[in-house]
């Protein structure tokens, strides 16, 4: 007998990651593709696993999360926010960032519902808007800043517009929002029942002491927001998959009937590791100059070669543009720089649903000082 299946995602392929990943591993290539650091994470936070593992924590935490973490982050959102939120029904720890904006949208999404999504966007959240049945509304971000251009979304708003994706700091492009977006954010929403879903995976990598504009700043917008978090990207272990998503109680006590028969409860140790890591500030206030300055010094390298620099505000990404060195397509010029340079990056247009292509290319540079010095020899050929 043939069994056979409708595919609920029928124009999805593999992810451009796994691709390029793949093709470095091939051609033995310098990986500045794939978002993941190559450096050990904080040895004090993996001595804090072993150490609840040994004293026994590895049974089930709660459904929402272990409760000193929660009421660390709840401290944590109070101090860098200003904002006071409720450790017990504002926050469910997640298997990932991933997870949390995947379980928001299908906590809140009916079918034909519709959804701005601004381009280049992060290679999930298409696929889980339309796995719900719902629409993605498409919206470019003005190149070569990537900013939002709101009058555009102002026109794209119907009577069907269910939320509004934000992913700030951005993959792939390392724009963030400013005041004035979050301005003009309030005003598209205001008098509606718009939702927003705010990915902020790369809440403290944020640059040049510019603040981060999390929608946890502003508690008239997180009463209508999924505010979507990552320990793996920030605490430099995107092995553990492990976040967690705030929003108002009402919409977090939805998230939860999802979740809790989803994942249930995740990984225990990590867990209370981290509520004893989080304690000291100096955890999470450090990793915004930290990373800056492996920015810094991949730019002050990229400066030997051809390549014309996109400015990064945050995330660990920084765009190039080789508009100047060759018109073949983004796509190619990445297979081609893998194969033959020895180096790994992810064309941008793989972002885009139609494949824009502006000859932009994405470098990961959450990379020790001697693999980008490697990457950048190798550049320097081209
Ligand atoms: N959103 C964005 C924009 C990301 O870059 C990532 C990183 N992969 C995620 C979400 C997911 O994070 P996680 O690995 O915790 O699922
Ligand atoms: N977020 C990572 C990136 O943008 C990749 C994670 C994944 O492979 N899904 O590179």
């Amino acid at each position: 007998m043939n069994v056979t299946v409708t595919s609920k995602l029928p124009s999805v392929g593999t992810s451009i990651f796994t691709v390029m990943s793949a093709l470095a591993t091939q051609h033995n290539a310098v990986n500045l593709g794939q978002g993941f650091p190559d450096f050990p994470m904080s040895k004090d936070l993996t001595d804090l696993v072993n150490e609840a593992m040994n004293k026994g924590f590895n049974q089930y935490v709660p459904m929402r999360g272990y409760t000193p973490l929660l009421e660390i982050l709840a401290e944590k959102v109070s101090g860098l926010y200003n904002t006071s939120i409720d450790a017990g029904s504002q926050i469910t720890i997640t298997p990932g960032g991933t997870y949390a904006i995947y379980t928001a949208l299908t906590t809140v999404l009916q079918p034909g519902d519709e959804v701005i999504i601004f381009e280049p966007a992060y290679d999930s959240y298409i696929p889980n808007v339309e796995i719900n049945d719902a629409v993605p509304v498409l919206i470019n971000l003005q190149f070569p800043e990537y900013r939002i251009d709101w009058n555009e979304v102002k026109r794209k708003i119907t009577p069907k517009t269910r939320m509004i994706m934000l992913n700030n700091p951005n993959n792939p492009t390392g724009s963030v929002l400013r005041e004035e977006d979050i301005t003009h954010l309030r005003a598209v929403v205001q008098d509606t029942n718009i939702l927003i879903l705010s990915d902020e995976v790369y809440e403290h990598l944020v640059f040049d002491k510019v603040p981060h504009q999390s929608i946890l700043r502003y508690p008239d917008l997180l009463e209508r927001s999924f505010v979507c978090f990552s320990f793996g990207k920030v605490y430099n272990c995107t092995g553990w998959k492990l976040g967690y998503c705030i929003t108002s109680p009402s919409l977090m006590e939805e998230f939860r009937k999802v979740h809790q028969f989803n994942c249930f409860s995740c990984h225990s140790a990590s867990q209370v590791a981290l509520a004893s890591f989080l304690k000291n500030k100096e955890s999470y206030l450090s990793l915004s100059s930290f990373m800056q300055e492996k920015r810094d010094y991949f730019q002050q390298l990229m400066m030997q070669t051809k390549f014309t620099p996109l400015p990064s505000y945050g995330s660990y990404f920084q765009c190039y543009t080789y508009a100047n060195i060759s018109d073949e397509a983004d796509k190619d010029l990445s297979i081609r720089l893998t194969k033959e340079i020895g180096v790994a990056t992810i064309p941008v247009s793989a972002f885009y649903k139609a494949g824009t292509d502006n000859k932009v290319i994405r470098f990961c540079f959450a990379k020790k000082k001697e693999t980008l010095e490697a990457a950048v020899r190798k550049l320097m050929e081209l």
